[in-house]
This record gives C-alpha cells, structure tokens and sequence, in this order.
C-alpha cells in the first residue's frame, strides 16, 4: 500500500479509488463512490489519514494590476465588452480569464460607446487594472492599446489598416474600431 500513488500524475476526471479506500481531499471530488481528480498534477496520499489529494503541478500564470494582456472580444454594450484573456505580457495562456472592459476606464474621448469601439472576435490589447467581482477589469485607454487585429463584420474578410479606419480587404468595407497604434501586429511567444 505503501507509496503505491506515489508521484503518479492524474488529469481532471481521471479515477483515483473508491471512498471505501480515502476520503476524497484538495484537487478530488467524489462522483457514483469513486474519487476522481479535479486537477492536473501529483497524486498525494496521507496513509494516517486515509486521504487523497491531487497537487497541481504548474503554476499558474495570473493576471496582475499593470499587465499587458490580450483578449478577444466576446460581446459587447453600450458601456462595456466581455473580453477572454488569451495572453499575459505577450505570453499565451492555457487557459484563458474572463475580462471586462468598461468605458469610463478607458476614456475614449471620441467613442460614444463601447459598441462603436469594438465588435464581438476582435482582438484588443489592454492594460490590466485589477480583480473584482469574479472577472479581471482591464482598460484601453492610452494609444498603443486598443484593436489589434479585426475581421469585417460583413464578409468576415482580414480589416487592414486605413489612415484612422480599417478597410477589408476582400469588399472594400469601412470599419471604425479604436484601433491601436501597432494594429496588425501581435506578439506571443
Ligand atoms: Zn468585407
């Protein structure tokens, strides 16, 4: 019995026992009598205690207040969009964290909404400002942030830069987004 789960790696929904065999702890939830993990990482087993955990092996990468983030547009109001956090500091997430950029952070002088600033699949590239209320608040505010890359809402074609517009480059269509001052480019390692 002894170290017989010892440094075995388990995925989220892998089988780990029974509850005849441990109390299901951290990282393990308890599904029709069995323990499953609920985490990717170690298993862990107090033999005194007859526990089981699952200690996750990486660490996590979190957004903090002062981050560069970039984060596709997932819909939008007339005062805010829900955005889905894809990178940290030009680093590509796992997994991704919801957003939420709201007008009044962003002084957007000349956006009477956040509706004309940007379209749901756009991707923008934000300054984080911190964690509330279950979702990161990020903001757009100084020129190099804003759109990066955009698709015309009518035909779907790639938006190129246009003086302040963006133009598709398939139907000729006009857009107007509040465009970063690097639009078109995207670093991610
Ligand atoms: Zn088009």
């Amino acid at each position: 019995m002894i170290g017989k789960l010892k440094r075995k790696v388990v995925v989220p929904g892998d089988k780990i026992g029974v509850i005849e065999e441990y109390i299901p702890y951290n990282g393990t939830y308890e599904h029709n009598s069995e323990i499953l993990s609920s985490l990717a990482g170690f298993l862990e087993e107090d033999l005194e205690k007859h526990t089981v955990s699952v200690k996750t092996m990486r660490r996590i990468l979190l957004p903090k207040p002062g981050d560069v983030v970039y984060a596709v547009v997932v819909s939008t109001s007339e005062k805010s969009a829900s955005v889905m956090i894809i990178s940290i500091n030009n680093k590509l997430l796992n997994n991704y964290f919801s957003g939420l950029i709201q007008i009044r952070s962003s002084s957007m002088d000349s956006m009477k909404s956040i509706r004309s600033a940007l379209k749901p699949g756009d991707m923008v590239k934000c300054e984080v400002l911190g964690y509330n209320n279950d979702i990161y608040h990020l903001r757009m505010h100084r020129s190099e942030f804003g759109v990066v890359y955009a698709l015309c809402t009518k035909c779907g074609g790639v938006l190129v830069r246009s003086g302040k517009e963006l133009k598709c480059q398939i139907c000729n269509n006009i857009e107007n987004r509040k465009i970063a001052n690097d639009y078109g480019i995207i670093r991610l390692g």
